[in-house]
């Protein structure tokens, strides 16, 4: 049976942090974040492997306790040797297998990788963005993309998973760079990846550029069509895709953002994927006016027919086409 992975996120804010990337809006809202202390992520790991473990039997999941929010390897080291230390015992006693974190490709050296891997940390996720120079800058990201090679190779070398993160539709960029992008990514073999449609929040640079004319956020349409593009080129290498698009977990909803946010952003990416492979046999098989039949795990019903049906929708209206799901169960 397949292990169920759980994350249970404990979210560092990095305060001070001295970047101003122009969609982040962690220093406007310094006053109003909260320090995490070992005491508070205590109770949240607690509180979270309170849950797993009520529904989980032991040895069907495996649970990883996940320092997200900002760059953990560039806070402060009184507070990343406490969160670090409590993270080890949980590891120690065997309720978690292991520890991973977000950080800046910039922050990542020797020192700081021995370290983590002294408290067991098992996976390091980098903020990567873009793999173009021009649109590192134009974000003002303070990195280049060499610095994430560097950083990757580095993660590896220490038998750590590597996991990067990227984003798209940043200033200067287009489609073309984010698919360059996702290939180089893909070229440094992470075990994992996260995709993001920039979104424009309040108080942030880009939030000024926005309102100035000098930056236009990607429409819902054109973001999911690029992230299906994106998935497609992870997955014929056989990387996890761990998230597709904030959630309002992550503190956005569409009151308080501009730009391609949906509460369902993975779905609709999922459901264009699908699209695309169904309308490429159609195609291939100069199908119309017919009932197309495909075997449908129960799981992935909804991504076939597309979110409101808008896939069945789709190839009705285009090629007179009924799609026929025959569920598969697994
Ligand atoms: S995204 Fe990270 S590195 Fe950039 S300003 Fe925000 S906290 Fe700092």
């Amino acid at each position: 049976m397949k292990q169920r992975v759980f994350h249970i996120p404990v979210f560092v804010p990095h305060k001070g942090c001295p970047h101003d990337c122009v969609f982040c809006n962690q220093r406007k809202i310094t006053g109003q974040i909260e320090e995490m202390t070992q005491a508070k992520a205590r109770s949240i790991i607690d509180s979270h492997l309170e849950t797993i473990e009520k529904y989980n039997d032991r040895g069907t999941y495996y649970a990883e306790i996940a320092f997200f929010g900002g760059s953990f390897t560039a806070i402060d080291r009184e507070s990343m040797h406490e969160l670090l230390s409590l993270a080890h015992g949980y590891v120690l006693s065997g309720r978690v297998g292991g520890v991973r974190c977000s950080t800046r490709p910039d922050c990542i050296d020797d020192e700081v990788l021995a370290l983590c891997k002294s408290y067991g940390m098992t996976a390091i996720e980098l903020g990567v963005q873009s793999a173009d120079d021009e649109v590192l800058i134009a974000s003002n990201r303070g990195h280049t993309f060499e610095d994430v090679t560097k950083a990757a190779k580095l993660i590896k070398s220490y038998g750590m998973e590597l996991g990067l993160q990227m984003m798209t539709g940043l200033p200067g960029d287009t489609p073309a760079k984010s698919i360059e992008t996702a290939k180089k990514i893909a070229s440094l073999s992470p075990d994992s990846v996260r995709i993001y449609p920039t979104l424009v929040m309040e108080g942030t640079h880009l939030a000024l550029m926005h309102q100035s004319g000098a930056y236009t956020a990607q429409t819902l349409d054109e973001a999911v069509e690029l992230a299906a593009e994106l998935v497609s080129i992870f997955k014929a290498r056989g990387i996890t895709i761990l998230r597709i698009g904030l959630q309002t977990t992550d503190g956005v909803n569409a009151s308080t953002v501009k730009g391609p946010y949906h509460n369902a952003f993975a779905e609709l990416v999922y459901g264009r994927v699908w699209r695309s492979k169904i309308e490429s046999d159609i195609i291939a098989r100069s199908l119309h006016d017919t009932t197309y039949e495909i075997d449908a795990p129960s799981g992935k019903i909804s991504q076939i027919i597309g979110h409101k049906k808008e896939n069945a929708e789709y190839f009705k209206r285009k090629y007179n086409i009924i799609l026929k799901l025959n569920n598969t169960k697994s």
